[in-house]
């Protein structure tokens, strides 16, 4: 199917069922109001000349008209193009130069960042960039205005695409995937099926839709099952996220693990009332165990699920089931969802290794991506002759196909010729009392060739965590070549829009000794 034909499939099916609400606002719609506003929307694309495979750039924090934008472009096989809110200039810039962007969405301002006046400011320099509108502003108003009453329905195909999505940029500068209705509705379809999504679901997205986990695993994975899409606010903020579930009585709440920790370290995190909580999704980097028992027990989230994929790959390849036990949900990212192949290959000979022995994961199926927007040669990197998609993470797979990531191999640390996975470090030191975060990086050591330090952000800024007491805390755990030699305190991580932390900037900055 088409995005467009499973949106009026759920039209059909629940046109009174609310589809969209918007917190902050308090506007509403349900899903004959919402399929019309994409309607409208889809017209008034095709009278300002933008047609089947134009780029249509999306640079804006989380608002209603960014889900319209995804399905009005969508409608007329348009291709979406996410744009980071936290870009600057000079990152837009690339952005809509390298794809092309004819017509551009922006939020007109959003705490510090002034969109306007930075878009102003390119534009000029952009030759292909036709129009500029505004979400809140007469020109978004005079865009719609231009819609003619008749539902536009273009001929399309399940196979073209409909959106270039950008990776978080974690390990470096980010890569344009180029994906299809095909990748990403399947994709968000069967993560929903797999929490068992129906029209009684509301569910709770406080991650970015600029990222594939709010706009695949949120907005298609909602409305391919008539559930509700809510947007606590326009970007992360813990206590308006449990406000919004609380008020809304949502059944699903999202997030990376780090979005998780600042909700439950919450002064008042008791007084919200997040009963109405059953399942969810925790993904995009590892979730300590101590933070899933929270989750579990005090958010009412039984049946949450832990999902492992990539933007490349639309983007979930394994996923936890409902019923799978918390051992399951805290050392495994699942097994393979349906339709999809996984492997583990040694990264020098590509040969499948052994169960229970580490490797790359490779993934195949309907959801890799196209490739990468006008870079054939990362793409041929990325995506061998049979079709798998490389990811660059260890991997290990399970007797019972359950799946452990070890880590990413940019960040496997080799200290004196042993393999340290920073992951099993971290997930130890968050045990102890004074630590509130940590992650584990490795920097380069003169004799050692890398050597292991620790970046802790404290429990109690007053009484923080020293490096002997450090030590004499993994003495006798951990093997003496994973206790971190050099440990620093910081208040904050830098993070990716998508809530990651940046390891590279860690391992840049903490270079020198
Ligand atoms: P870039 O490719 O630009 O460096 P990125 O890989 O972080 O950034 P994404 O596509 O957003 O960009 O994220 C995919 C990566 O996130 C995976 O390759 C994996 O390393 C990590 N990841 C995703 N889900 C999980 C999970 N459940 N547990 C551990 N790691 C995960
Ligand atoms: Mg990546």
């Amino acid at each position: 199917d088409t995005v467009g034909a499973n949106l009026d499939r759920a039209v059909a099916a629940w046109p009174d069922r609310e589809a969209l609400v918007d917190v902050e606002s308090g506007r509403r719609w349900t899903y004959a109001e919402f399929a019309e506003r994409v309607d409208e929307l889809a017209s008034a694309l095709l009278n300002s000349g933008v047609t089947k495979g134009d780029r249509v750039g999306i640079w804006a924090v989380n608002c209603p008209e960014w889900v319209f934008t995804q399905y009005a472009t969508a409608r007329i096989g348009a291709i979406m193009v996410n744009i980071n809110p936290a870009y600057r200039t000079h990152e837009v810039e690339y952005v809509l130069r390298q794809s092309g962007i004819r017509l551009l969405v922006a939020s007109l301002s959003h705490k510090t960042s002034d969109y306007r006046a930075m878009a102003e400011e390119v534009r000029g320099r952009c030759p292909e960039l036709r129009e500029v509108v505004y979400v809140g502003d007469p020109s978004w108003d005079a865009l719609v205005a231009r819609a003619t009453p008749d539902p536009v329905r273009p001929e399309l195909s399940c196979d073209d695409p409909i959106n270039i999505q950008y990776t978080s940029g974690t390990t470096g500068f980010p890569k344009g995937a180029t994906l299809s209705h095909h990748n990403i509705l399947n994709n968000g379809y069967f993560v929903g099926e797999l929490i068992a999504y129906s029209e009684q679901d509301r569910v709770c997205i406080p991650v970015p839709f600029y990222h594939c986990f709010g706009m695949v695993m949120g907005n298609l994975a909602a409305t391919s099952h008539g559930a509700c899409m809510v947007i606590p606010a326009a970007s992360f903020d813990p206590a308006a996220t449990l406000r919004a579930v609380e008020q809304e009585r949502c059944t699903s709440l999202y997030g990376v693990p780090t979005m998780f920790i600042a909700e439950l370290n919450l002064p008042d995190f008791a007084s919200y009332d997040l009963t109405s909580l059953r399942t969810g999704i925790m993904a995009g980097s590892p979730c300590p165990v101590e933070v899933m028992k929270r989750v579990v027990a005090e958010m009412h989230m039984e049946q949450v699920s832990i999902c492992y994929g990539m933007t490349e790959t639309s983007p979930v390849s394994l996923q936890t089931r409902m019923e799978d036990d918390l051992e399951h949900r805290t050392g495994t990212v699942g097994r393979v969802l349906p339709h999809i192949e996984v492997k583990v290959v040694d990264p020098a000979t590509g040969v499948t290794v052994p169960r229970g022995t580490s490797g790359e994961l490779c993934t195949r199926g309907y959801s890799v991506m196209l490739g990468y927007w006008d870079e054939p040669e990362k793409t041929a990197e990325a995506i061998d002759r049979g079709r798998w998609m490389h990811t660059g993470d260890l991997a290990m797979m399970r007797d019972d196909g359950y799946v452990e990531i070890v880590g990413r191999i940019k960040d496997m640390i080799i200290r004196g010729g042993e393999n340290i996975y920073p992951r099993e470090i971290e997930e130890f030191l968050y045990g102890h009392p004074k630590v509130a975060d940590v992650q584990v990086v490795g920097v380069p050591h003169e004799r050692y060739g890398e050597e292991v330090l620790a970046c802790v952000i404290p429990r109690d800024p007053a009484d923080p965590l020293t490096l002997d007491e450090l030590r004499t805390y993994c003495d006798g755990r951990l093997a003496h070549y994973k206790v971190p030699s050099r440990l620093e305190l910081l208040e904050t991580f830098p993070m990716t829009v998508s809530g990651k932390v940046r390891k590279i900037e860690l391992r840049e900055k903490y270079a020198t000794g």
